[in-house]
């Protein structure tokens, strides 16, 4: 699909400066995501896309993001819901350029990652839960016990033992690598 964004290309660093919002967007993310979008510019197309699923990968298979950065660890399946195409971008460009709320998940399963017993956030266990990776009652513990109140009186030791076993889970799918690695 034919765009406007060459004519405004520069060539110098290979970045134009046409979003506003996030900084100069790479030029072929922008070029990628177009192109798989139904909307002919970078400012429409961006809106039309969403957070699929995210992973992060071990330090020795690295990804490459769709605007050309390589190594990512930090991917980001995006989807975009009215082409049905789909792009692999790294988290910060998704943070930094299409908004999408992918900060919160990776802060999340890199601290679990960490320390198995530390906590996930909110955006975390929800994501969690809507991908099936975790069931009604495993979301229920795990908001219960990520409240204030527990956070000062600290868990029980099967409590605590329950949550190593739900991160475990969630790490399984998140960190697809880290739980081989660590079985
Ligand atoms: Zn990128």
């Amino acid at each position: 699909m034919p765009h406007t964004v060459p004519a405004r290309r520069e060539k110098s660093n290979g970045h134009h400066n046409e979003n506003g919002a996030g900084g100069p967007v790479p030029y072929r993310l922008v070029e990628e995501i177009v192109a798989r979008s139904v909307a002919g510019s970078w400012r429409q197309a961006k809106l039309e896309w969403d957070l699929a699923h995210v992973f992060v990968t071990e330090p020795d298979s690295p990804g490459i993001c769709t605007c050309g950065h390589y190594p990512i660890r930090e991917h980001c399946v995006i989807r975009n819901r009215k082409s049905g195409n789909k792009a692999v971008v790294g988290n910060w460009c998704v943070k930094r350029f299409l908004g999408l709320p992918s900060g919160p998940l990776f802060q999340a399963f890199k601290r679990i990652m960490k320390d198995g017993g530390a906590a996930l956030n909110q955006a975390a266990v929800e994501y969690a839960y809507g991908q099936g990776w975790i069931n009604d009652r495993q979301r229920e513990f795990y908001l219960d016990t990520i409240r204030p109140f527990y956070r000062l009186k600290g868990l029980s030791p099967k409590q605590r033992a329950w949550r190593v076993e739900i991160n475990e889970k969630v790490l399984a799918h998140a960190a697809p690598g880290w739980g081989v690695r660590h079985a």
